[in-house]
């Protein structure tokens, strides 16, 4: 039977025939109504080789591996339907646990068997809040640790006493769910926290900025980009977490409010829904050398290049002069960054003076650089939108060469100061005069 496009992932494993539950972050975010990012199945009782025959009839199988483990198996649907809801494949896996050698991320052997139960593979789990797992064949939960109960309350607490220890991101992790989820952490796990502060200097960068996930987003990225970044980095700080994961703030904590200034940008960033790379500048917009630190910080975090230097430019343009601004100044302020970072600065300096007291008259500057930016943005203002092209002025007698693209620059600015300028005639006309 091939699926419906109402079908769900959930439906179709059920149709297998296995007796599946669905488990983690989809549980988790199913009981919070909200929709699943990606969706993980354990399937207790049996071992991969039959998991595997399972699947085969359905499509591409491959092997899952964590820290050169195997934990499962991958299924890429062959019907349609089914992968256009499942993109990245559906994971399986058998119960297993994890029993630690060390502090490292590779430092555990996994123990996958048919006999361990699906409370042991819950209990290897981080928090209580993605250690719940729903059975498909009734729907009823599994629930041993009250991670039902614990968000219904809003509460961040670990599944183990030792669980921070054994893998120090999961610190990063509560953190990021606090700000996703507006959790408040127990008295204990807070402890844990701050017991396991030190530990977090030795998880990889790419774990908590870049990622090494299909989305490509460590879970710093996911703090950030929650709804209350804020409050979770007031916890890392009080935690000692924050000066563990960004040493330049141990000059920002408690100086004239230098630390919470930086919460507050971020928090106003996050209020505006502005994109990553405004929340990452704010992070660290007034840090010592703020340029030089926001380059170091991307590339311990191991963030692509691109994003890294638009977050260099972004706190670089901090003291962009905005007062008395005019359309002719937005759209050189369009040519000169691209349309992208220009919003980007834009929100960036409107974050910042919503995070402090400022004359009335520098806010609105403010305002008035993205409406003016996000009005001059329909005018002409790349070489591209020019009314004549390279060609043309070849036509005219110009060499190739550095030739064009000066004299293009010129007519650019021309156009700039006046768009009304931007017509095929009255760019010819300025070019011969340009000619050499
Ligand atoms: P997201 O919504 O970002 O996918 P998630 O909670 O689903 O969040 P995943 O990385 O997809 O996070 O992990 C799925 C599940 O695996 C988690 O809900 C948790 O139960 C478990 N898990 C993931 N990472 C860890 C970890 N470092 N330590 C313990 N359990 C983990
Ligand atoms: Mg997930």
């Amino acid at each position: 039977m091939s699926p419906t496009s109402e079908q769900t992932v959930s439906d179709f494993v059920h149709s297998l025939g296995l007796d599946a539950y669905l488990v983690g972050g989809a549980v988790r975010d199913e009981l919070l109504g909200r929709a699943a990012k990606d969706q993980d199945f354990v399937v207790p009782g049996v071992g991969y080789d039959e998991l595997r025959a399972a699947l085969t009839p359905h499509g591409r199988v491959e092997d899952l591996e964590v820290a050169g483990q195997r934990v499962g198996l991958r299924l890429y649907p062959r019907a349609r339907a089914l992968r256009a809801l499942a993109p990245a494949g559906i994971e399986f896996a058998p119960p297993r646990t994890e029993l630690s050698t060390g502090p490292g991320r590779h430092d555990f052997e996994i123990v996958a068997s048919p006999d361990i139960s699906l409370e042991q593979d819950m209990g290897r789990r981080d928090f209580t809040i993605n250690a719940i797992a729903k059975r498909l064949a009734t729907g009823e939960l599994l629930d041993p640790f009250g991670g039902e109960e614990d968000l219904r309350a809003r509460v961040l607490r670990t599944v183990s006493p030792q669980s921070f220890r054994e893998d120090p991101l999961r610190i990063i992790r509560g953190l990021r769910f606090v700000s996703e989820h507006d959790l408040d952490p127990t008295e204990d796990t807070l402890a844990q926290m701050r017991e396991g502060a030190a530990s977090v200097a030795l998880v990889s960068g790419e774990r908590i900025g870049g990622g090494l996930t299909a989305d490509g987003m460590g879970e710093l990225s996911k703090l950030l980009l929650g709804k209350r970044p804020a409050k979770a980095l007031r916890i890392a700080r009080d935690t000692g977490v924050l000066v563990e994961l960004i040493p330049a703030y141990a000059a920002a904590i408690g100086a004239d409010g230098l630390d919470e200034h930086h919460f507050a940008v971020v928090q106003a960033a996050a209020d505006q829904d502005a994109p990553l790379a405004v929340r990452l500048a704010a992070l660290v917009h007034g840090l010592g050398d703020a340029h030089a630190e926001a380059g170091a910080l991307m590339r311990r975090f191991r963030y692509p290049t691109r994003l890294r230097e638009r977050v260099v430019r972004i706190v670089g343009a901090h003291d962009l002069p905005v007062a008395g601004l005019d359309a002719v100044a937005a759209r050189k302020l369009l040519a000169r960054y691209g349309d992208e970072l220009a919003l980007d600065i834009a929100a960036h300096k409107l974050a910042d003076v919503a995070a402090k007291s400022v004359p009335i008259e520098e806010r609105d500057a403010n305002v008035r650089l993205r409406e003016l930016l996000e009005q001059e943005r329909a005018q002409p203002h790349r070489v591209g939108d020019l009314a004549i092209d390279g060609g043309d002025l070849i036509g005219l007698g110009f060499d190739e060469g550095p030739e064009i693209g000066t004299a293009l620059a010129t007519l650019l600015d021309r156009v700039l100061e006046d768009p009304a300028a931007n017509t095929r005639d009255r760019l010819l006309e300025e070019a011969r005069r340009l000619r050499p």
